[in-house]
């Protein structure tokens, strides 16, 4: 599609923010309606760039229509922690929120942030405003603008990481929608005075034409899987000094199932630039996708399609012609692996982290396994920090020798699984929330792989694999948000309980999987997968990776750029 037609043909999604008074729409008097638990359907779709999605219990509907009722509405909200770092405070609130007014889950997301599902249209204020009490925010943690930038995981680790994740922080406030909009509506802000206009310096009255997603990782760990986004920067150190950044840009993981002009695409790494320039090429490609992105069909409407219509030499170009950024060659890196660090560590600075395993990121206490309870009793302790990965686990960081017995007794206590005594598959495992209440979701996924990685790691331990770094990821679609499609294993929803499989990434998060075999249902996905499994444990090569074996062996062809993920 020519720019100049993109121009021309805005979506009614676009028509609607520009008549949406900087994201207000009529949100105030859709939340006062008592005769609903819904949303008007405009303030549906505004509520989101608020951080907050109406959402409806799937599992319900059966029921509540045949008791004549409306769908049993609610609210997710997705609360906003720049690099993950939340303080025990913060922790304990969230746990107290998620009690009070949510599901009791306590839901940690794959881009670092928390989650609460089940809030009822009644408690949406409080619970908006209570997030706010306690430092946190929402703003931006959806909707077409810049949400939560991810970091590696632990800032502690090193004096490099530190300062990487207070990029990240930066990056975080600077691309912040400057909107009093969101004040007016859950903090009682007081409403711009009449003639006062809102600004939006960097996104304008349209923000941008879809979700805008950015990340930092820290070589070789590439625990934030930054080529999967819109925007990313690579830290390049030397001697133990933060240099610069290698930036990439266009990654995306979503497809539109049937629509092969829709494909994830990994990031292409474009030139290095030094440090002091971060935020300055940060709002460089913001600008450059809020100009020249497609705003006449949001399925094309990603970075990622942006950067394969006009070229990455035309990106360039724009880069120097707004903000005069010239950038250097891609400086060398290597990523080892996508996954979190378990258990015990010691950063320079003496401290200790423990980073503990949460299946799904799903902290609640069930089953008689007390996760939730058990990170509560350390919280009320703590004098540390938490940190939020991107793989939905959680760090307990900075424990200082004298806390860290209390800090191993309360885990003791509740018999908190250590990471590392799991199949290495499980510990390398994501899952999308999906089903009951994702309503693009055509199958389980959170509820649903840890039972699957049970019977696959019986496959497993028949073959010696156990110990063998393999990545599983499954979501209820092709939306992409657990990053299905950079799982050396990706298994994706297609109707309930058949799920598309796909083959072929790299371990490190730098290539894309492919199709497989389509609609297979679990006995199915065993059957297939034990053959290869065996033919990888008996003839892979040392180190061999799971994802290169099957592209050497010919099981799958490679996807080397997202335009091919279809061929
Ligand atoms: Fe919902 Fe699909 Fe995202 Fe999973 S990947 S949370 S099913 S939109």
């Amino acid at each position: 599609m020519d720019q100049e037609k993109v121009q021309n043909a805005p979506s009614s999604f676009e028509v609607l923010k520009e008549n949406s008074n900087y994201l207000r729409g009529t949100i105030e008097e859709s939340l006062k309606d008592p005769l609903t638990g819904s949303l008007r359907p405009d303030d549906q779709l505004l509520i989101k760039f608020h951080g907050t999605y109406q959402q409806q219990d799937r599992d319900l509907d059966d029921e509540r229509k045949h008791q004549k009722l409306e769908p049993l509405y609610s609210f997710l909200i997705r609360v906003r922690v720049p690099g993950g770092v939340t303080t025990p405070q913060q922790w304990l609130a969230m746990d107290a929120l998620s009690d009070q007014y949510a599901d009791s889950a306590l839901k940690l997301t794959t881009r670092q942030a928390f989650q609460f599902h089940g809030v009822l249209k009644r408690n949406l204020k409080t619970t908006m405003k209570e997030i706010n009490a306690s430092l946190l925010d929402t703003i931006a943690a959806c909707g077409d603008v810049n949400r939560n930038v991810m970091c590696s995981a632990n800032p502690f680790e090193s004096p490099v990481h530190g300062e990487v994740a207070e990029d990240s922080k930066r990056i975080s406030a600077h691309l912040t929608p400057q909107t009093r909009a969101y004040h007016e509506i859950w903090l009682d802000g007081e409403l711009i005075a009449g003639g006062e206009e809102d600004v939006e310096p960097i996104y304008g009255k349209h923000y941008l034409p879809r979700k805008f997603k950015t990340a930092m990782a820290i070589p070789p760990r590439n625990d934030t899987d930054v080529l999967s986004n819109d925007l990313g920067f690579i830290a390049i150190a030397e001697g133990g000094v933060l240099q610069g950044y290698n930036l990439t840009v266009g990654g995306g993981m979503a497809y539109t199932f049937g629509n092969n002009a829709t494909y994830p695409r990994v990031a292409d790494v474009v030139g290095y630039f030094p440090k002091e320039q971060i935020l300055e090429v940060a709002e460089a490609v913001v600008v450059f996708q809020r100009d020249h992105g497609n705003r006449s069909e949001r399925k094309n409407a990603r970075l990622k399609y942006t950067i394969d219509r006009l070229g990455l030499d035309f990106f360039r170009a724009e880069l120097k012609r707004t903000h005069g950024i010239e950038l250097a060659p891609v400086r060398a890196y290597t990523f080892e692996t996508l996954g979190d660090k378990y258990g015990w560590t010691k950063s320079e600075d003496g401290l200790w982290h423990y980073g503990v395993f949460v299946e799904g990121g799903k902290l609640i206490d069930k089953d008689g396994y007390l996760a939730k309870t058990a990170l509560r009793e350390i919280a009320e302790i703590h004098e540390g920090t938490f940190i939020l990965t991107g793989n939905q686990n959680v760090v307990i960081a900075q424990v200082s020798d004298s806390q860290k017995q209390k800090v191993e007794a309360i885990l003791k206590k509740y018999k908190i699984v250590e990471g590392s005594s799991l199949s290495m598959m499980r510990q390398n495992s994501i899952a999308c929330a999906a089903l009951p209440l994702c309503a693009l979701s055509f199958a389980e996924a959170e509820r649903y792989l840890p039972k699957l990685v049970d019977k696959i790691d019986e496959i497993l331990e028949a073959n010696g694999l156990l110990q063998t770094p393999i990545s599983i990821r499954m979501t209820g679609c092709s939306n992409g948000c657990g990053r299905p499609f950079l799982a050396e294993i990706g298994l994706v929803g297609k109707a309930p309980g058949k799920y598309n499989l796909y083959l072929g990434a790299s371990f490190t998060g730098t290539r894309l999987n492919k199709l497989y075999k389509e609609m297979l249902s679990e006995e199915e996905i065993l059957a297939t997968l034990t053959p290869i499994l065996a033919d990888y444990a008996k003839n892979k090569n040392a180190d061999e990776h799971f994802g290169d074996f099957v592209i050497r062996k010919d099981y799958i062809k490679a996807v080397l750029e997202g335009k091919n993920f279809h061929a």
